[in-house]
């Protein structure tokens, strides 16, 4: 068993600080996530990790609590990335769950790393991760941390193993099944072992990338096990990568796309649907483009949400693999793939975001997911849907209100709204003027607690708080 740590007491500090004591950020810009308008000059007053007040700042005026000056400032949900495999599981020097990892050795899990890239989450404004895919002895005892108050982390949600058919996407982590009903045994286990809050199934034969053609689940399959779960209370997502897919798994009553079709440019007729449908469909752009930006723009490691968030050694490495001519190896990229893997994303990324602009345009549910392991990602995930020509406040509703939706909690979190969790973000520039305004953190607040960065563990090192106290 562990010890407590400091960390943990300290979780308990602020947690008990919360409770005592209401928040009240006066004189501030609201832009609440749901799509709305930014208001300025309101005071958002948090009190039992709820937001209790949101109005004008009139309101607050003879309410006592902690006062937080907003005049200039911008308050916006905490940010969410609902598609993530938390580092912290790797086969002995390599990590890889694509299908053809010759590795037999077993995975091993450590703890430091899988905390630390929690840390990276909640230091970057993102106060809401969910893993769709991880070994279960990795993401379920930092789930259990987390909602026990020992960590500080970010909220988590996790569908441990994921469930595919033998040897197609995602099989080396997943629950393979064959067929029904010998697959409800596994299933069971499954939601009885590890408590998914949303399940994740991979329905894809075509190449993810310049990958070889594999595998799928059969279609009838798929539906029993989307029927099985939701049975059980439980949302599915699915990992699809072109729009034929997309549409079999949705009319098989699939919840979310873990990924939004790459493949090429979606039919307008598909465009239509995301709008008539409200499907949640994730965005998961950066795994794509982090391959080429390394190889082209490997400055970006020096910025400063990745400086604080990485290590200096993996920034390094990842700079010397660069210099010396080798091909992109971030972590996870299985190295037969290498050159071809970041020629396909390259030329696929600007399709995605077209398509992810076009759907957002008429109206369907796009939400922030970066498919990596670390909280500076979810900027470039803003960016590159500000890049696509997605409007900024709709940008901040698909890192907020829009990610709740996908993983069905929109009636509890995701938006600056009275009752909601009060997960926020407090900036010192405006956002809409330019999305890049969301790494000007000033505090970031979970639960209705404000965030220490100085305590939290990163890999870049310790941090200094961004606020004054
Ligand atoms: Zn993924």
């Amino acid at each position: 068993m562990r010890a407590p740590n400091l960390l943990a007491l300290m979780a308990l500090v602020f947690a008990s600080a919360a409770a005592a004591e209401p928040v009240i950020i006066d004189h501030v810009t609201v832009i609440d996530g749901t799509g709305r308008a930014p208001k300025p000059d309101m005071a958002v007053v948090v009190d039992g990790g709820r937001f209790t007040l949101v109005g004008p700042s009139i309101l607050a005026k003879s309410m006592t609590g902690r006062r937080i000056d907003g005049s200039g400032k911008y308050l916006i949900p905490g940010l969410m990335d609902i598609h993530i495999h938390l580092a912290g599981f790797s086969r002995g020097k390599e990590t890889s769950w694509i299908p053809g990892s010759k590795s037999t050795d077993k995975w091993v899990v450590n703890r430091k790393e899988g905390e630390q890239a929690l840390a990276s989450f909640l230091y970057a404004g993102v106060t809401t991760v969910l893993d769709v895919g991880n070994i279960p002895e990795n993401i379920l005892p930092l789930r259990g941390d987390e909602r026990a108050g020992k960590i500080l982390a970010p909220h988590i949600f996790a569908t441990g193993n994921l469930v595919t058919y033998p040897g197609s996407h995602g099989t080396d982590i997943a629950i393979n099944v064959r067929s029904w009903p010998e697959a409800e045994a596994q299933l069971q286990a499954q939601f009885d072992n590890q408590q998914p809050d949303v399940q994740k199934i991979t329905y894809d034969d075509e190449g993810w990338g310049s990958r070889p053609l594999i595998p799928i689940l059969p279609r009838d399959l798929l539906e029993h096990i989307i029927r099985f779960y939701n049975l059980h209370g439980v949302r599915t997502t699915v990992h699809i990568s072109n729009e034929s897919r997309a549409l079999e798994a949705i009319y098989s009553g699939v919840d979310s796309l873990a990924h939004t079709p790459i493949q090429g440019p979606v039919t307008d007729a598909f465009v239509r649907m995301a709008a008539a449908k409200q499907v949640p469909m994730a965005t998961t752009m950066t795994i794509g483009d982090n391959y080429s930006r390394l190889h082209e723009h490997p400055e970006y490691l020096d910025q400063p949400l990745y400086v604080a968030t990485m290590a200096p050694e993996e920034r390094a490495r990842l700079k010397k693999l660069v210099a010396d001519g080798g091909e992109t190896a971030l972590r996870g990229s299985p190295p037969l793939y290498q050159k071809s893997w970041r020629l396909w994303m390259k030329t696929q990324t600007p399709i995605l975001e077209d398509n992810l602009r076009r759907i957002d345009a008429a109206g369907g549910v796009i939400a922030t997911g970066t498919d990596t392991s670390n909280g500076a990602s979810e900027h470039r995930e803003l960016e590159l849907l500000a890049e696509a020509g997605v409007p900024a406040l709709h940008i901040i509703r698909a890192a907020t209100y829009n990610a709740a939706r996908f993983l069905g909690r929109q009636e509890t979190m995701g938006s600056i709204e009275e009752g909601k969790i009060a997960d926020a973000v407090l900036l010192s520039a405006d956002p809409l003027a330019d999305i890049n305004n969301c790494k000007s953190i000033l505090m970031v607040m979970k639960a209705g607690a404000i965030i220490d960065e100085s305590q939290l563990d990163l890999a870049g090192g310790k941090q200094k708080r961004r606020m004054a106290q």
